[in-house]
C-alpha cells in the first residue's frame, strides 16, 4: 500500500484489525474498510496578491458511503496528504457509525498554511477547491465541514460556490456555516460540548462527581479545547492548564477561562497572556501534569512511545482525531488509565453537522435547547454502548469503540452485498 504509510493510517488500520480479532468480525468486511472508496486528489491554482500565481495541493477522500453521503472535515494544514486525509476519512467512517448518525465518512484537506494566506488569497483557495470537488460532492454524495484550519467563513464560501455552480442556495452541501446562511445553533460549541458531557460520563461510571478538585489541563485551546473548558469551569472543574503553539499557561488554583478566551479573540496567541499567578510552561509539561483529566484537543500524535511514561493524568478524553498512538494507548490502558476515545468524545461535532445537514434538508429549523438535549442523548447512548462492549469483550475502551462501529458497518455492508455480486 504504498500511497497510504502514515503513521495515522497505520494506527487506524491497526485499531480496525484489533477490533476484528477480539470482536471476531467478517475478514472479507474489515478487508473492504481498509481501504477508501475513492480518493480524489486536485490542484488549486491560486492568483496571489503578489500577482503571481501559485498550486496548492488538496483531496477529497471518501472512505465509506455505505451508510449514508460522506461526512467529514476539510483540514488546511502543511502537514495534509493523501495519506493522512485517508486515516482522517476512516476514522470519520467508524465515528458516524459508532453514533448512529446514517452518513458515511470522508475527509478533505489543502497543504497550506492558511495563516500565510490574506482573507482574498484564502477565499480563492477556498473557492477553486470547492469547485474542483464539486462534482463529488452534494447534499446526497458527500457533506464536508470545518477542520483543523477552516471556520464557518470558509463554509459560506464552499456553499456559495456550490450554489453558484447549480444555480440555487444549497443549504445541504456543507455544515458548520453562519447561522445566516443555514448553520445550527450549538455547532460551534459542540464538539467541546460533546467532550464535556463525555468526561461527565466517564465521571459517573468510576462513581466520581466533578467538584472545584477536579483538576483539567487542555491541550489546545482552540475550537474543541475552548467550549470544553467554559463547559467543564461551569461545573466547577478547576482548569489548570490550557496551551496553543506558543506556549501552555498553568495555575494550580485555576484558569480565568473566560478572560483567557477574550484575550485570544483579540491577540490570537496566548505567548502574552500576563496574569498574577499564571505561569508559563511547554506542552510537554502540560501534557505530563498531575491532573484528573487531560484533553489533548489539538492535533494527532501528541502522546507517543516517547512521552507516554511522562503521563500522569488519571483520564484522557481524546478530544482532537489520534492523539495518542496505539503505543501509547496500549500502555496508558493497562496503567488503569481511563481514555474516551476519540470517535466518541470528539463526535459531538459531527452529530450537531448531521443535525445542520437534517435542518438544511427540511428548511426547519430547531432551538438551542432541543440540540444540546439531542447531542447529550445520543452521546450518552454511544458512550454506554462502548461501555457494554468493553466490558463483554474485555478490551480497553479504544477497541471497544471500534467494535462498536465495526458491529454496525458489518451489518450494514452484509445486507447492502457486494457489488455487482
Ligand atoms: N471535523 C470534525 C471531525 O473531525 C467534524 C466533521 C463534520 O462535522 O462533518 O469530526
Amino acid at each position: 500500500m504504498p500511497l497510504y504509510h502514515s503513521p495515522l493510517y497505520n494506527d487506524a488500520l491497526a485499531q480496525l484489525e484489533t477490533a476484528q480479532e477480539v470482536m471476531g468480525a467478517d475478514p472479507n468486511i474489515v478487508e473492504r474498510l481498509k481501504y477508501p472508496k475513492r480518493a480524489i486528489q486536485v490542484s488549486i491554482p491560486v492568483r496571489l496578491d503578489d500577482g503571481t500565481v501559485r498550486c496548492f495541493e488538496g483531496y477529497r477522500v471518501q472512505h465509506s458511503m455505505t451508510l449514508g453521503p460522506g461526512k467529514g472535515g476539510i483540514r488546511f494544514h502543511p502537514h495534509v496528504d493523501l495519506s493522512e486525509t485517508t486515516a482522517l476519512a476512516m476514522l470519520m467512517t467508524f465515528k458516524c457509525a459508532l453514533v448512529g448518525l446514517p452518513l458515511g465518512g470522508a475527509k478533505g484537506g489543502v497543504k497550506v498554511n492558511p495563516n500565510d494566506l490574506s482573507r482574498q488569497e484564502l477565499q480563492a483557495l477556498t473557492r477553486r477547491y470547492a469547485m474542483e470537488i464539486g462534482p463529488f460532492v452534494g447534499p446526497d454524495k458527500d457533506v464536508p465541514a470545518p477542520d483543523i484550519g477552516t471556520d464557518r467563513q470558509a463554509m459560506a464560501w464552499f456553499m456559495d460556490t456550490y450554489s453558484q455552480i447549480h444555480g440555487y442556495a444549497s443549504h445541504g452541501v456543507v455544515t458548520g456555516k453562519p447561522i445566516s446562511v443555514g448553520g445550527s445553533l450549538g455547532r460551534e460549541a459542540a464538539t467541546g460540548k460533546g467532550v464535556a458531557y463525555c468526561v461527565n460520563f466517564a465521571y459517573d461510571k468510576m462513581d466520581k462527581e466533578i467538584t472545584h478538585k477536579t483538576t483539567v489541563a487542555i491541550h489546545g485551546f482552540g475550537k474543541v479545547g475552548m467550549p470544553a473548558a467554559v463547559d467543564l469551569a461551569e461545573q466547577g472543574a478547576k482548569i489548570v492548564s490550557v496551551s496553543d503553539y506558543t506556549c501552555a499557561l498553568y495555575d494550580e488554583k485555576g484558569l480565568n477561562v473566560l478572560d483567557i478566551i477574550e484575550f485570544v479573540k483579540e491577540k490570537h496567541t496566548l505567548d502574552q497572556y500576563e496574569r498574577e499567578g499564571v505561569k508559563k510552561i511547554t506542552n510537554e509539561e502540560l501534557l505530563a501534569l498531575d491532573v484528573d483529566v487531560l484533553i489533548p484537543a489539538a492535533i494527532d500524535s501528541v502522546i507517543t512511545k516517547e512521552n507516554m511514561k511522562t503521563i500522569n493524568a488519571k483520564l484522557i478524553a481524546e478530544g482532537a482525531n489520534g492523539p495518542l498512538t496505539k503505543e501509547a494507548v496500549k500502555y496508558l490502558s493497562d496503567k488503569g488509565v481511563f481514555i474516551i476515545p476519540d470517535i466518541l468524545c470528539n463526535a459531538g461535532g459531527v452529530i450537531v453537522s448531521y443535525f445542520e445537514w437534517v435542518q438544511g434538508l427540511a428548511h426547519f429549523f430547531w432551538d438551542e435547547e432541543q440540540i444540546n438535549r439531542t447531542l447529550h442523548n445520543i452521546l450518552k447512548t454511544a458512550f454506554s454502548e462502548v461501555v457494554r462492549k468493553a466490558d463483554h469483550y474485555k478490551c480497553d475502551m479504544k477497541t471497544a469503540a471500534m467494535c462498536a462501529a465495526l458491529a454496525k458497518l458489518e451489518a450494514a455492508m452484509k445486507l447492502r452485498g457486494l457489488f455487482p455480486g
